[in-house]
């Protein structure tokens, strides 16, 4: 059962706007730490989480980036999900996510090998378990591909795989409140400044809560929350649609595939998940959450059918839209403080990998909070100021 919602208190030390799992992360590292003596308040607009991206992702986590701090934000998600019982339990409560470490597998024709090729000596230089296995290779693995008009691939042989992001965000809720986080149903409707710092936020419902820190953990609603505060931050809504299907065909060991188009698929129970991602000019910012069948028929299943020839057969059960936290301008994280409101720090643009980085990100803002730096991981080149100073990080596994 889940607690009631908290009445908001007059004041907190940090003020975290948005509950879904990055301000529940957040809200759980801080409260974790000792040196956090004061008053940790999460501010979600919508406890049920109907359209926060959380529930709504694929749940998938892997260490195949192209950036090393992608890679290492995976790496300690991976080693989280490994003991969430210690670090999430409550009153003994197992945590179980249902984790299934089946790897990811990328696909690349000779024109993407280059890339591949590059991404993989990022990859094992940060000690991620990849293979590069040739068109042999690959049919001898996975039997059940087509490897015509492929030139290699890259598989995860460890700590890659799929988890259940509902759960993991309930985890970190309940555990967070249990070590004192408050969480308050409103909605964040105005940000008060004072010069360099916010001094409160003020809520739909009329009330205001004063506070030292304000976390911005909005999702794809970022963009929106930081220019309450006068910030302007790259982060918009994309639509993205999972499309779950039944094949007879039953490959349980099967990774999550990506073919060389985007075009992705993975086993989700007795059955099967994939999408892809829209063409850049193909992919507006909106809010809706409407679903495109025609993408599924005309894309994403002939993509599948010819990579996975048993796919010729199958039955579309259900499909669900969501939207990526999408950074319009370099597709990764941003992470930190604004550089003239230095109380106000970001947590957002994940651009479809934040549920893996999440326990990166609430680790990496409370080192921020309490300590004013980042002191496990190196986080500063996801830097807000990053735009302004023209070194953007480029992500280029994107899927
Ligand atoms: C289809 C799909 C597949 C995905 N697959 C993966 C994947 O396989 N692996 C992966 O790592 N990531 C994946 N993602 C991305 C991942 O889901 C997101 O990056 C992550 O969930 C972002 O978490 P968040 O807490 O920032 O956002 P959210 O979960 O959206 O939470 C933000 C919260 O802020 C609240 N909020 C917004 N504005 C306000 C306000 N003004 N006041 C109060 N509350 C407010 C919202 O109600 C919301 O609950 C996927 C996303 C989608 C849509």
């Amino acid at each position: 059962m889940s607690q009631p919602e908290s009445a908001p208190p007059a004041a907190a030390d940090v003020v975290i706007v948005g509950g879904g799992i990055v301000g529940s992360a957040t809200a759980y590292f801080l409260t974790c730490d000792p040196a956090m003596a004061g008053r940790v308040v999460v501010v979600e607009r919508d406890p049920t989480y109907s359209r926060a991206s959380t529930p709504r992702s694929a749940g998938s986590i892997r260490q195949q980036f192209s950036t090393p701090e992608n890679i290492r934000m995976s790496q300690f998600g991976m080693a989280f999900l490994r003991d969430l019982d210690r670090h999430l339990g409550v009153d003994g409560d197992p945590v179980d996510v249902g984790f299934r470490e089946n790897g990811y597998l990328f696909l690349a024709t000779a024109g993407g090998v280059g890339v591949l090729e590059a991404n993989h000596a990022v990859q094992t230089a940060c000690n991620a378990a990849v293979e590069l296995l040739d068109p042999a290779g690959l049919a001898a693995r996975f039997p059940w591909l087509s490897t015509e008009g492929i030139a290699a691939g890259s598989f995860g042989t460890a700590n890659e795989g799929w988890f259940d992001p509902h759960t993991l965000l309930m985890a970190f809720r309940r555990k967070a409140r249990a070590q004192g986080a408050v969480y308050v149903a409103d909605e964040v409707v105005a940000v008060e400044r004072h010069g360099g710092r916010v001094t409160g936020v003020g809520l739909a419902s009329g009330g205001r809560i004063a506070c030292g820190t304000m976390v911005c953990a909005a999702g794809p609603n970022a963009g929106r929350v930081a220019a309450l505060a006068g910030a302007d931050l790259p982060v918009a809504h994309r639509k993205r649609f999972v499309y779950v299907f039944d094949c007879k065909d039953r490959f349980p060991a099967m990774p999550l595939v990506i073919c060389p188009d985007g075009v992705w698929v993975r086993p989700e129970g007795a059955g099967y998940v994939c999408g892809t991602s829209p063409p850049e000019d193909a992919d507006p910012d909106c809010e809706d959450l409407e679903l495109d069948y025609a993408m599924f028929e005309e894309v994403v299943w002939p993509t599948i059918a010819e990579r996975i020839p048993a796919f010729e057969a199958i039955k579309l059960t259900n499909a669900w839209a969501g939207h990526y936290d999408f950074n319009t301008v370099d597709h990764n994280g941003i992470i930190g403080p604004h550089p003239e409101v230095a109380n106000l720090i970001f947590a957002n643009g994940f651009s479809g990998h934040g549920l893996q980085q999440a326990p990166a990100t609430g680790r990496a803002v409370s080192e921020l909070i309490l300590q004013g730096r980042f002191t496990t991981l190196d986080l500063s080149r996801f830097a807000y100021t990053r735009f302004a100073e023209g070194r953007l990080v480029r992500e280029l596994n994107v899927v």
